[in-house]
């Protein structure tokens, strides 16, 4: 790999030790052009990984730092790059936290493997390093189990896939690929496998880690000239899991080598778990190849929940905080309420737990909607174009990008119209705001589509219970 990247460069020859001195000098720009304190803040806590397909990657210490600096820097910090080294036309930077920093709850996910640790000032290059002990899976959060997973219609099919992964040896199905929106449940429910996996059969080599791990392990090896034990570390697992898969998505090489490590495990028999944002055929940025194969084995989409599901998880948690007063209403009104995801559901209620905790008084109606004003104007208008459209995509098996294509197909042409439809009665969009969602097409277009389907929901039983479908999907 190493022989590859200055094969890349025709003009001038990038030696891998030069990296760290382009790195100096992108330092040098960006010095020049933020102010002291913010280059102080912001920039000088960043760490260079590698560069990989003219995607210079770094490291950022937290997550917030990493957004924030995506947010607000990235073309400052691309400009830099861009006269620095000209082949380098993406930024990309990646979290690299702590052991050390971590909840003391959260405990090594894997007996075998490596573990990446960040000195206490990750300022140059220099000082992050790979630690060679052996662990090399992502921690696991033990909140995380199949016990504290409630289980609802919406990922009952999900959860009985992952109980079956972590409760046999035997390959079943293979690889198992958990989709659905943020906050859903996905890594909840592959820490839960790994637990559980590690509890029935000790002896395994069970390893959990993100995409985006995956990649900086990749590229890590790639810079310390390591890739044999790369390969051979992740071709040596029982269960393999990686989380947010849509991360590799245009990352060629760190595709390319999933892919491979992907192949080894599964002609091996060897178990394979992988979680997305989206369902594999909607992976876009990811090569065809790669993404029929991901779907050979079982795709379990996890839906949004539904109003029962959403209470059961608050009961759940409110008999976790036995002294905390809750009226019973409240956990209805939660539930109906915050409908966007499980993870700002949760935060509704331990924001309640902390107020009601410091103010000494039970959580009261009146309170709750004092107290989460702002959180619930916000859950009145979640959907989005983007979430709907994907929706229907998936729910008709057809790729995205054919729904926003030209295509006039009658099995893309429908979908659309339905999407279309289901954007103008659930989102505040206008006709033709939502036109240029869909490819840039008219206004008159789109309420051509409202209209047709208006109609055919009075004719078309199959049609009508489809929509109806997806319109409990997005509203329960
Ligand atoms: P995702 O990985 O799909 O974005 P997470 O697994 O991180 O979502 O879930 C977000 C939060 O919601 C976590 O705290 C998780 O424990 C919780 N959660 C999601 N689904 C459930 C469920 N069915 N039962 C209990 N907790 C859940
Ligand atoms: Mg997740």
């Amino acid at each position: 790999m190493a022989k590859k990247l200055i094969q890349q460069d025709p003009t001038k020859v990038i030696l891998k030790d030069t990296i760290d001195a382009q790195w100096v000098s992108v330092l040098d720009y960006l010095r020049s052009d933020f102010d002291e304190s913010s280059y102080k803040s912001w920039i000088k806590p960043l760490a260079l990984v590698n560069i990989e397909d003219g995607c210079a990657v770094m490291a950022a210490p937290t997550r917030f730092m990493r957004n924030w600096i995506m947010e607000n820097f990235s073309e400052r910090i691309k400009s830099a790059w861009s006269k620095v080294n000209g082949h380098v036309n993406d930024i990309e930077i990646m979290v690299l936290s702590s052991h050390k920093g971590l909840d003391h709850k959260v405990l090594p996910a894997s007996p075998s493997g490596k573990i990446l640790k960040k000195t206490t000032d990750i300022a140059s290059t220099e000082q992050v390093k790979i630690i060679r002990d052996d662990q090399f899976g992502a921690l696991l959060d033990p909140r995380f189990t199949f016990d504290s997973f409630v289980v609802g219609k919406s990922n009952e099919l999900a959860y009985a896939a992952a109980r079956r992964v972590a409760e046999n040896k035997d390959v079943n199905f293979n690889p198992l690929f958990l989709h659905g929106g943020v906050g859903l449940g996905k890594t909840h429910l592959m820490h839960s496998i790994a637990w559980a996996n590690r509890e029935y059969f000790p002896e395994r080599k069970v390893v959990y880690l993100s995409a985006e791990q995956f990649m900086y392990q990749f590229v890590s090896s790639i810079r310390y000239k390591d890739t044999m034990s790369f390969k051979k570390k992740f071709r040596n697992v029982d269960l393999l899991m990686i989380d947010d898969l849509q991360f590799i998505a245009n990352k060629n090489s760190t595709q390319e080598e999933f892919f491979h490590t992907f192949n080894a495990l599964i002609d091996h028999h060897r178990q394979v778990v992988l979680s997305a944002d989206r369902s594999p055929s909607n992976l876009d940025g990811v090569e065809e190849r790669i993404r029929s194969r991901l779907g050979w084995g079982l795709v379990a989409d996890i839906h949004p929940t539904d109003y029962e599901l959403r209470l059961g998880i608050l009961q759940q948690k409110a008999n976790g905080v036995p002294e905390v007063e809750i009226q019973s209403e409240v956990l209805e009104f939660l539930a109906r309420r915050i409908s966007s995801n499980v993870r700002e559901l949760e935060g509704a209620f331990n924001r309640m737990v902390a107020h009601s905790t410091l103010i000494g008084r039970p959580i009261t109606l009146d309170m709750t909607q004092e107290v989460l004003q702002d959180l619930l104007r916000a859950n009145d208008r979640r959907v989005t174009a983007d979430e709907i459209q994907r929706r229907v995509a998936d729910y008709f098996n057809i790729k995205l990008s054919d729904l926003l294509s030209a295509r006039r197909a009658r099995q893309v042409a429908r979908p659309r119209q339905v999407a279309m439809y289901l954007c103008k009665h659930l989102t505040s969009k206008s006709l033709p705001s939502i036109g240029r969602k869909f490819g840039g097409r008219d206004h008159t277009t789109v309420m051509h589509a409202v209209k047709r389907i208006d109609e055919l929901r009075q004719t078309d039983s199959v049609l009508d219970e489809d929509i109806l479908h997806l319109e409990r999907m997005f509203s329960t």
